[in-house]
């Protein structure tokens, strides 16, 4: 699609962000990957092309589930068009199992886990377990709700909504996902508000760059294989490998 027409806006760890003449926004998915703040940073031939197929095809899902989302359409295999919204300065993070920062505040003495729940990764969180973190400072941070609120970040009734609806996303992936025989160990999710104050999903969604996903079979013999982000974080795999077969596995899910 000629961005001629269109205004750079802005990239960020993956996409780069253009502002169309009607004043939506394109999102460019390219073939880039960072973790650590960017520290570790890389390029996958065909990133690009998987994350907006998977965030396309849960947006869709999500929609027709009654989730109200930003998704408007895919232009080409790598770009989608959003509708421009005034994003929250808060992501919400959505735990079914231990693993990542949680573990690792954890052992740093910063916070407890939930009744229960053992310290190690795997450990399942039986009821979940929502977090905030912020979203435009230099570092994400850990946030709580009296911070939201004090900081004028969302209102109370926005953070209750907020989680209801990242609850019922949880459940609409982690059941499509339980089809194709993949754990949804935990994910982040972005929101913003439209000019009617109403509020819809944001950013991207259930692509393996803002969420945990373990294969279940070897889960329950139990190893953990991500497919996801975790295998660059960690250097444990090659991340076109995994992003492709999670591919394959949801698009042979969409044709049946
Ligand atoms: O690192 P942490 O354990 O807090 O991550 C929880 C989930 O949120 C993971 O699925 C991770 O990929 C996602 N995440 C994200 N973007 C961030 C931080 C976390 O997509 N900035």
């Amino acid at each position: 699609m000629s961005k001629s027409n269109m205004t750079y806006i802005s990239s960020g760890k993956a996409k780069d962000i253009y502002e169309t003449a009607d004043g939506n926004l394109l999102f460019e998915f390219t073939d880039r990957v960072t973790a650590f703040d960017g520290k570790k940073k890389a390029e996958y031939h065909e990133k690009g092309e998987i994350t907006c197929w998977l965030a396309e095809y849960w947006f869709s899902i999500l929609e027709a589930e009654g989730i109200p989302t930003h998704y408007i359409d895919c232009p080409t295999p790598t770009s989608m068009l959003v509708r421009r919204l005034d994003i929250m300065p808060v992501e919400v993070i959505r735990r079914n199992y231990a693993a990542g920062s949680l573990l690792r505040r954890y052992d740093a003495g910063e916070i407890k886990l939930p009744e229960g729940v053992k310290p190690e990764e795997g450990a399942p969180i039986p009821r979940g377990m929502i977090e905030f973190t912020t979203k435009f400072e230099a570092v994400d941070r850990p946030v709580d709700t009296k911070e939201i609120m004090f900081n004028g970040w969302m209102s109370r009734e926005e953070i209750e909504h907020v989680t209801d609806m990242t609850s019922r996303i949880n459940t609409i992936l982690s059941r499509e996902l339980n089809d194709v025989g993949i754990i949804l160990a935990d994910f982040k999710v972005e929101y913003g508000r439209t000019s009617d104050g109403e509020i819809l999903l944001a950013d991207e969604v259930g692509t393996p760059d803002g969420c945990r996903f373990w294969d279940r079979t070897e889960f329950e013999d139990g190893i953990i294989r991500s497919l996801d982000k975790d295998v660059f974080r960690k250097g444990t795999g090659d991340l076109s490998t995994v992003y492709g077969e999670l591919f394959k596995r949801l698009q042979m899910q969409e044709k049946m």
